[in-house]
């Protein structure tokens, strides 16, 4: 892993790379209205992907060239992405357009809004998603509530190989998530400085969802 790459956190990995850190700087900016936030959501998932890849097994494939036989490699598992409700499905196209043979799971969680605790009130799997590997995405690791939430559920339906994929996450939050995951690595382009006392990430990007959707 590069030093662009590393982080001083345990299984934590933040992609700072330059053309990643350009558009989600432009997304953090109150003046990309839902289109454009839309389109730099996408495509920063889409180039968080070859980080989040890196370390997946290959199998040897033959195939013919123009020119003669040979043996390249391809992606060993299949893939499962599960957006989380809602704003996850913000990140789903982008990282599609790297992965287009995946599989997409869906999981509502929601955090009650006085507790702050994760409640579940949706999930649809691909019945072999215990053997895949699985991205699950939310572009805000804020609390770490639902994100914990969902690798739970995810653990219950067998899955063994998953990482969480966020763009901005809060330290409490990466906190809370690795208190009951440790074994989850976590990918972001950002760590940002603490939580607000509404749960909101700070500075943030703002709500990720009602940004997304034009809500
Ligand atoms: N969810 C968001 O969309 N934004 C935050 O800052 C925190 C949670």
């Amino acid at each position: 892993m590069s030093d662009r790459t590393a982080s001083a956190l345990e299984n934590v990995v933040v992609i700072d790379h330059p053309v990643i850190q350009t558009k989600l700087t432009e997304l953090r900016d109150y003046r990309s209205e839902h289109q454009k936030f839309r389109e730099l959501l996408n495509e920063v998932a889409g180039l968080m992907v070859y980080e989040v890849t890196r370390d997946w097994p290959t199998k040897p494939k033959p195939i013919q060239t123009p020119m003669e036989r040979m043996t390249g490699r391809v992606l060993a598992r299949q893939v499962t992405l599960v957006p989380i409700l809602r704003a996850g499905l913000g990140m789903s196209e982008g990282v599609l357009k790297l992965i287009p043979e995946a599989r997409i799971g869906h999981l509502g969680v929601y955090r009650d809004e006085k507790t702050l605790e994760p409640v579940s009130y949706y999930h649809k799997f691909p019945p072999d998603i215990a053997a895949t590997e699985v991205l699950l995405i939310d572009p805000m690791l804020a609390t770490g509530g639902s994100g914990a939430a969902a690798v739970s559920f995810l653990k219950k339906a067998g899955v063994a190989s998953m990482k969480f994929v966020c763009l901005v996450a809060a330290p409490e939050g990466i906190a809370a998530f690795h208190r009951l995951h440790p074994d989850v690595p976590i990918y972001c382009a950002a760590i940002d400085r603490e939580l607000n006392n509404k749960g909101y990430i700070l500075p943030g990007l703002g709500d990720a969802g009602d940004r997304l959707f034009g809500t």
